[in-house]
Parts: C-alpha cells; sequence; structure tokens
C-alpha cells in the first residue's frame, strides 16, 4: 500500500485525503477528496442536514486534471471556491 503525501504544487490545493485535509493520495484513487464542494446529507428523511466539507472525485478527473499541473487552474470547482474566498475576505473587512 502507498504512503500519504503531502500536497505539492503539482496537485490542486483542494484536493485531500477524505479523512484529512492536510494529506493527499499523490495517485487517482476514490479516497481522495474535493475540498472545494460540499455535501448535503440526511442520515434519515427527517434528520438533520449534515454538511461535509468535501466530496469524493471521480480518478478520471483526478488524473487529467486534480493530480496534473497545469490543468487544476481551469477547474471550475477550484475557481468557484476561489472566487467565494477572496468574496469572503473581502465581506469580513
Ligand atoms: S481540480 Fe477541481 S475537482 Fe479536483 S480537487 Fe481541485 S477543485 Fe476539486
Amino acid at each position: 500500500m502507498r504512503e500519504l503525501d503531502r500536497p505539492t504544487e503539482n496537485q490542486c490545493p483542494f484536493l485531500g485525503c477524505f479523512r484529512d485535509k492536510a494529506t493527499v493520495y499523490s495517485y487517482p484513487t476514490r479516497l481522495n477528496h474535493c475540498y472545494a464542494q460540499e455535501s448535503v446529507k440526511r442520515r434519515f428523511k427527517i434528520g438533520p442536514r449534515v454538511v461535509h466539507p468535501s466530496v469524493p472525485v471521480d480518478t478520471d478527473r483526478q488524473k487529467t486534471k486534480c493530480l496534473v499541473s497545469g490543468k487544476w487552474e481551469a477547474c471550475p470547482y477550484y475557481q468557484n471556491k476561489m472566487k467565494r474566498d477572496v468574496q469572503g475576505r473581502a465581506g469580513g473587512r
């Protein structure tokens, strides 16, 4: 089994292991998640909504975008997250 890695410049900064945003698998795997997106789930039909800070990323997408330097910058999820972060910082002043 391969080890978890610290993110590098080659990988999208929002790609992380599903249990730990600060580490990432450097190869396509279902264990990598995208932290630029959130998912909302309910455990039961009438239960409370639970927000998860990440979503799983398709391994083909990881191969062609998330893990490829020069490609992840064009990802719409990356661009939207960056836009929201900048707006959030500007609104906090
Ligand atoms: S490249 Fe896009 S889908 Fe992949 S981790 Fe980054 S923001 Fe998420």
